[in-house]
């Protein structure tokens, strides 16, 4: 089954939403099975053979899909009629250094690629505007998480109406990172005046070194923009820990991208 985590009860309220895992689709090895990358050395026949089956699973076509080409900034962009399609099918006409994308738009699937990095999804209550994002350390300590919120907020969300879901990614268990990523990620502290942060806990394994939880620290900057904790849905899954996802910590960078969509229905 190639959606392993369907948001259900955002169903009910017209938004389709979900998680992809790697099992179910063509891809043979590194990228087995359920890539969904156009750019990581995957056939593209077979990446849009993937594409061709989470479209069906999911109600829509692939031509109506948007992809970025992501770039671990925090650039939010607001897809409109005209980019309906972008990166559908190439790499080449993807969004431009986005990594998040926003939307007003009916039927018009939001795609986000990880293998580790964090994919977040957003809804607002009313179900007018939806957005994805993706979290890795990089973006996360850079503001993607804020500046897709505050896109959303300028197109008439309240920060009290928003849903968040935070999908498989690397977490805590598994996320050592040196000292310049700690610096960055207690710089975020400090630019959102969070005293006491949670995510960055010092590694008892590899002294100076840290683990580095995204999803807390996700978690951390929704709640100091106003997103009530009860409204974050987190998977809890951990993509290294976990072999029914892509990781590229664990396959050295050899592996697929696993894919969060959402779209209003
Ligand atoms: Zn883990």
């Amino acid at each position: 089954m190639a959606v392993l985590y369907k948001l259900d009860d955002w169903l009910a309220h017209g938004v389709v939403a979900g998680f992809t895992d790697r099992e179910g689709g063509v891809s043979r090895s590194p990228y087995d099975s359920f890539n969904l990358g156009l750019h990581v050395g995957d056939s593209q026949e077979d990446v849009l053979s993937n594409r061709a089956i989470i479209a069906k699973t999911i109600d829509s076509v692939p031509q109506h899909f948007v992809f970025a080409k992501q770039v671990h900034g925090n650039r939010a962009w607001h897809v409109g009629k005209k980019e309906v399609g972008k990166g559908a099918f190439s790499m080449d006409d993807a969004i431009e250094d986005a990594d998040a994308l926003v939307t007003m738009e009916k039927g018009v699937p939001l795609i986000i690629l990880s293998a580790d990095c964090a994919p977040v999804l957003f809804a607002g209550r009313d179900q007018k505007v939806v957005g994805a994002a993706h979290a890795g350390w990089r973006g996360a300590t850079s503001g993607i998480i804020t500046s897709t919120m505050t896109m959303m907020v300028d197109l008439g969300v309240s920060p009290e109406a928003l849903q968040v879901a935070i999908g498989p990614t690397i977490r805590g268990c598994c996320y050592e990172v040196d000292e310049p990523v700690a610096e960055a990620v207690r710089e975020t502290y400090r630019r959102l005046s969070v005293h006491q942060g949670e995510a960055l806990i010092p590694s008892v394994k590899k002294p100076g070194h840290f683990m580095l939880d995204i999803p807390t620290l996700i978690r951390e900057e929704l709640a100091s923009l106003g997103v009530a904790s009860e409204h974050v849905h987190d998977t809890g899954i951990c993509t290294h820990c976990d072999e029914r996802f892509f990781s590229h910590r664990r396959e050295n960078g050899y592996t697929g991208r696993q894919g969060a969509f959402i779209y209003l229905k």
